[in-house]
């Protein structure tokens, strides 16, 4: 059998365990330390963005951005339909609503259209303008942040991205995650970088940071007693979790650019097979990291994206449907929803392929000929 293909495996640097070592060596074996310092250091020089805390996870980070956004019980929070739930539960979290808003399909983001026509609605339904938005950079796609701050800006209304899966994509030049008013990151084990679990909050000033790094660490007052005036979290990320964080961040360009390479290996390979779309940039503002390279079959083909995902398991190959949308999940079926089933069809036609950094080129032409084979033989 062949040895299996994963979708988005960990890739190891090399030096992860030495920033461990020196850890032990010390006892920093501790929420907070010289690693977690050293590791927002690196964030931050990479995201041309002060102000970034590290966190436990990337959902953490969501959750906190939130609560700084002031979002609290009743309020209602617009959040992009077609992601992965962890976007919409910590509105949940503060016992504020999810309206959800669909996608466009240039990058599969929030299309700016619905989502003001989610604002104005929202107003005549419920007297008041949601209280923030949450936008995603889906796959690490860009979202079209001009329109969408733009419209933001008009209502008033603050903007957390979630850039999750963005980390290293760019819109016009800016780091995803530093456009909006937070931004939040995750460094779960499947995403451009690891640190076994954890996650950051992008903030837009010094005092916002300080403020997220107080609530994270169980908001404790300066005092020689613990005193609460303000509810905490468990949420800031262990020194161990970071000095991994800081030996991947020795390697953090090689590793979107072998993404962006393998996106490349596959819009090549697969992008003239009629019927067959690899999910692509839509212009020069919008550089993608390509944390999955996804692609779309069309309903004409005699095969569908489950088919297709069997068959490549069949070779030991892991691919994966896309997200499906919020507006579709049973938890969320009473949550308004704005749109035109933009991302109802993405979710019914497209697949994730194996897109890892780890993964070799002859790993890759194995995914492909397994596709191409297929494709051949309906
Ligand atoms: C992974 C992910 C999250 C959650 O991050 P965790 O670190 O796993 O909590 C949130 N949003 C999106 C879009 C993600 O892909």
């Amino acid at each position: 059998m062949n040895t299996r293909i994963f979708l988005s495996f960990p890739h190891l640097g090399g030096n992860e365990m030495q920033y461990i070592n020196e850890a032990f060596a010390e006892s920093w074996v501790v929420p907070l330390g010289p690693n977690v310092d050293e590791f927002e250091k690196r964030l931050e020089s990479y995201l041309n963005a002060p102000n970034v805390v590290a966190l436990s996870a990337g959902t953490a980070a969501l959750h906190l951005g939130l609560v700084e956004l002031g979002v609290t019980a009743g309020d209602e929070v617009v959040c992009q339909s077609f992601t992965f739930a962890a976007s919409a539960n910590p509105v949940k979290y503060q016992g504020a609503h999810p309206v959800f808003v669909d996608s466009e399909p240039d990058t599969w983001n929030m299309d700016p259209d619905a989502l003001e026509r989610a604002i104005t609605d929202r107003k005549r339904a419920t007297g008041r303008h949601p209280k923030a938005i949450v936008v995603v950079h889906l796959y690490g796609m860009p979202a079209k942040m001009d329109e969408i701050m733009a419209i933001a800006r008009r209502y008033g209304i603050p903007v957390l991205e979630d850039a999750a899966e963005a980390l290293g994509s760019t819109y016009k030049g800016r780091k995803c995650g530093t456009i909006g008013d937070f931004g939040a990151l995750s460094f779960n084990g499947n995403k451009i970088i690891t640190t076994s679990g954890g996650g950051a909050l992008i903030c837009p000033n010094s005092e916002a940071a300080k403020h997220v790094k107080f609530l994270a660490t169980q908001a404790r007052e300066p005092m020689p007693y613990y005193y609460h005036k303000e509810i905490g979290y468990n949420y800031r990320l262990s020194n161990i979790s970071a000095g991994i964080g800081c030996g991947q961040m020795e390697h953090i360009a090689e590793r979107v650019s072998r993404r962006r390479e393998i996106h490349s290996l596959y819009a090549r390979e697969l992008g003239n097979l009629p019927g067959i779309t690899v999910h692509s940039e839509p212009d020069a503002d919008a550089v993608s990291n390509f944390w999955l390279t996804t692609i779309l079959l069309d309903d004409k083909l005699p095969f569908s994206p489950e088919e297709l995902r069997l068959t490549l398991e069949a070779s030991n190959i892991e691919s994966r449907r896309l997200w499906r949308p919020m507006n579709m999940q049973p938890v969320y079926a009473d949550a308004p929803f704005y749109g035109d089933g933009c991302a109802e069809r993405l979710f019914d036609r497209g697949l994730c392929l194996p897109s890892g950094s780890i993964l070799t080129d002859d790993e890759i032409a194995r995914v492909i000929d397994c596709i191409k084979n297929y494709y051949q033989s309906k």
